[in-house]
């Protein structure tokens, strides 16, 4: 049970969202999703609206991106979850090396273990709060890891490795695309979900992939593996030149994205959105090192992610205790990822958040642990 503390009005943030996924959306979305209220949804995605939707998306995120010439952007359903599938499916020959440092990497080499159609995967693992990248190997022909590893707060180098050979590079971005400074030619595969740095709901993968990932999966689909339709990277390629979808898609998630996008894009884009998930980590960061009860999890400070923060606390403070009182006073989701276990705060610093509000986090925390001791 968490102590009956009511945070002075003058402390709290404007908006207290701080999910690393779903993450905050902006109330002018909200308003875009309205005003599409009789026009976009409850249409027929086959119909020229929604494509125009789709195709708008397609370019903001080309542009957003910086995406190299024959690069596309290529849509399915089922969000990055299945996108690891996908991956099984269609990106991997016959084996894969990962970079293991933390959740979301360890599901995707998981996945891939367990198909029979493919050779154990070659894992290169590191800690939780550290990173690892992995290096080459001999008969690998996918090399994967997360841009961002959204379950410790650790972001590692996009970077392709010239010992790769033509082997393909996968990257989960999906709590990095559109806040982390990324070089689009070093990854082969950039996929995402538009429900954490782009501020929209679940349930729809993105990826930006290059002419060799096309090809790959298109050669291997043709070659008499099995590949469920749904999983299918080839028919998702052939649907999204289409600005189509395999099956339909939820038209709202579509219209909150936009939305997003266009915004990021107004004020400067890439550069403009990751300078402004620094500034929110700047303050994160700074904080908890100048509080003898508080440290920032990550050690290495080039791998602390500017977009997820996570802030260890240390005993007699329960994060725990910490976490609850701010939510019964409207400041959500500053939790630690379930699974990682640790006396800890998580914070979501994606572009929608206002640096501002990051720091009258920082204020209530103060001013709860304060209460508490
Ligand atoms: C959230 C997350 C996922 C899972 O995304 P879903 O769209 O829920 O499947 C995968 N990878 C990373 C890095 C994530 O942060």
């Amino acid at each position: 049970m968490a102590p009956d503390l009511r945070i002075p009005t003058d402390l709290l943030p404007a908006d207290g969202r701080f999910g690393s996924g779903p993450s905050k959306i902006r109330p002018e979305q909200v308003a875009a999703l309205s005003a599409a209220g009789r026009s976009l949804l409850g249409t027929s995605h086959r119909q020229r609206p929604v494509r125009a939707l789709v195709g708008h998306i397609k370019e903001s995120l080309t542009s957003l991106l910086g995406l190299p010439d024959g690069y596309e952007i290529v849509l399915g359903l089922g969000g990055s979850s299945a996108f690891w599938d996908v991956t099984t499916c269609c990106l991997v020959d016959h084996r894969s090396a990962h970079g293991v440092f933390g959740e979301f990497g360890a599901k995707l080499a998981a996945a891939i273990a367990r198909a029979p159609f493919l050779a154990e995967p070659s894992i290169a693992q590191a800690e939780p709060g550290a990173v690892v990248v992995p290096g080459p190997v001999d008969d690998a022909d996918v090399y994967a890891w997360p841009h961002n590893e959204t379950s410790t707060g650790v972001m590692a180098p996009v970077r392709r490795d010239p010992r790769y050979g033509d082997a393909l590079v996968v990257v989960d971005a999906t709590s990095a695309a559109g806040a982390l400074p990324v070089d689009m030619s070093q990854a082969d595969v950039y996929y995402f979900a538009p429900q954490k740095v782009l501020a929209s709901d679940g349930g729809l993968w993105f990826a930006a992939a290059s002419p060799a990932a096309v090809e790959r999966a298109a050669r291997i689909e043709a070659s008499g593996r099995w590949v469920p339709d749904f999983l299918s990277f080839s028919a998702a390629v052939t649907n999204s030149r289409q600005d189509q979808t395999l099956n339909t898609p939820a038209i709202g998630t579509l219209v909150l994205l936009a939305e997003q996008l266009d915004w990021i894009l107004g004020n400067g884009g890439l550069d403009w959105a990751a300078q402004r998930s620094a500034t929110s980590a700047g303050h994160l960061y700074s904080w908890a090192q100048s509080r003898d009860w508080a440290t920032p999890f990550v050690v290495d400070e080039a791998a602390r992610s500017t977009v997820v923060g996570t802030v260890d606390l240390l005993p007699p403070v329960e994060a725990a205790t910490v976490t609850a009182v701010l939510r019964a006073n409207g400041v959500v989701d500053t939790e630690p990822y379930r699974r990682l276990g640790r006396n800890q705060l998580r914070v979501g610093m994606y572009p929608a958040v206002d640096p501002d509000d990051v720091l009258a986090l920082t204020a209530c925390v103060d001013w709860v642990v304060e209460q508490l001791s």
